[in-house]
């Protein structure tokens, strides 16, 4: 047998996979990859339009990461949490740097669902209230509470922590407000918050917990005034805003952060993901001085065994050093405005099963729909035929419900967008 049928063997026999029943899975081969690119043993190569789970914004094996992480392998590999340890003190400087004024302090996760779970809870130790206000259409990640402010379907099996509100955000295409405009969307949406608020009762909410842009859920750019006014209900109510970009965060929209765009202030910021590009396991929360100080004579009920891991925090210093010498996060605006956008206006003109593009950055999705008028989502199955249809072109795609999200590596080429391209319009053609 081959390496790729060995690979594949082995995972069937004994590798549990996450969100699937286990039986009819039969998982891609990787076995390695540079910048864009992965292969399996066998040398058959897919360029990664999927960023794996939208997260490897650097590139696979970045070399500058890659030293970074054997550098500090030979000097310390691990160590505990309650240490002081140069490189993860580097690591929080530099991420807190980039946050804006008024944030200094850093809380290391393993991942972006206990950056989200600590979150949280700093925003009930500080507030004294309960409950947490977050959006259908969201995803938050698969621990206690982070799932449950999730917004899409995982939540349900898993609704075992109290104290989570959802509420619709804005989401023109699909409006849940009869708006036509944007700016019909942004003052429907942020009146129904409101309003859902006044009817919890407003001392009874601590959090509102929002991905700055909506990832997994479609990629929804907010529109005008919307987060600029979910902060203003957050200061009328002394509601804690945290902002989730996890997924949104390093560079994804052609900014460090995501929420630089919309004129908001978080109070909490969460992130994991393109911190490091996934190299090293790692997330945290970037805490405002305001929630900080709290602290100084308050313990902190909660902490990680990895929290700060030197590996994790090594790869973050790595690959931020590398980001801002290398001009990825202004790449990744580029890309997106000179090279994504108008190739996606170019396909939605040709394709009628494009109902909407929309996004920003290295940040997109194409909305696939059978009917233009009347904007019902293609099936799952002509979905699972796309993403057949555009691996077997080497492409790695990112497949959601009935989107594709064009999620490339910030690193992204003028030429390898174009290859992206010519592999959609292909498939796109089989299907409308
Ligand atoms: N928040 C957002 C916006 C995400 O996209 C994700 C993961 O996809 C998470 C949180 C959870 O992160 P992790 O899987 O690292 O726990």
């Amino acid at each position: 047998p081959t390496l790729d049928t060995l690979t594949s063997e082995l995972d069937r026999a004994h590798v549990f996979h996450s969100w699937s029943a286990q039986g009819s899975l039969a998982p891609l081969v990787i076995a390695g990859g540079a910048g864009t690119r992965v292969w399996d043993h066998s040398g058959r190569t897919y360029l990664d339009f999927s960023s794996q789970l939208v997260n490897v914004n650097i590139g696979h094996q970045h070399p500058a990461v890659v030293a970074g992480i054997v550098a500090q392998a030979e000097l310390l590999t691990t160590i505990a949490p309650s240490t002081a340890n140069f490189t993860r003190g580097q690591a929080a400087e530099r991420i807190a740097g980039l946050a804006p004024d008024g944030f200094e302090k850093v809380f290391f996760t393993n991942g972006g669902a206990d950056a989200n779970e600590n979150a949280i809870r700093m925003a009930r130790l500080v507030t004294g209230r309960d409950k947490v206000i977050s959006r259908y259409r969201s995803y938050h990640g698969n621990t206690g509470a982070a799932i449950v402010a999730t917004g899409d379907w995982r939540r349900i099996p898993n609704e075992f922590a109290r104290g989570h509100v959802h509420v619709f955000g804005p989401y023109l295409y699909r409006s849940e407000f009869w708006a036509t405009t944007p700016e019909e969307e942004s003052a429907r949406a942020l009146h129904h918050l409101e309003r859902v608020i006044q009817a919890e009762g407003p001392s009874t909410v601590a959090a509102i917990l929002l991905e700055s842009i909506p990832g997994t859920a479609g990629v929804m750019v907010p529109p005008p005034g919307y987060l600029a006014g979910v902060r203003e209900i957050c200061d009328r109510y002394d509601i804690v805003l945290i902002l989730d970009e996890v997924m949104a965060g390093f560079g994804r929209t052609g900014r460090w952060f995501a929420f630089e765009d919309f004129d908001v202030r978080p109070d909490l910021i969460t992130f994991a993901k393109g911190v490091n590009s996934g190299y090293v396991p790692l997330g945290g929360v970037i805490i405002s001085d305001a929630i900080a100080s709290q602290f100084d004579e308050r313990v902190f009920p909660g902490g990680l065994t990895y929290s700060g891991h030197p590996l994790a925090t090594a790869a973050a210093v790595a690959t931020i050093d590398a980001m801002k010498a290398e001009g990825i996060v202004e790449n990744a605006r580029r890309i997106g405005e000179d090279s994504i956008a108008p190739r996606l206006a170019e396909l939605a003109e040709k394709h009628a099963a494009i109902g909407e593009v929309r996004g920003t950055g290295v940040f997109w999705a194409m909305e696939l729909v059978a009917d233009r008028a009347t904007r019902e989502p293609l099936p799952a199955a002509t979905m699972g035929a796309i993403k057949k249809e555009l691996l077997a072109r080497g492409l790695l795609p990112f497949v959601q419900d009935n989107r594709i999200h064009v999620v490339p590596p910030c690193i992204v080429t003028d030429d390898e967008v174009a290859e992206a391209f010519a592999a959609y319009d292909e498939v796109l053609t089989l299907v409308s």
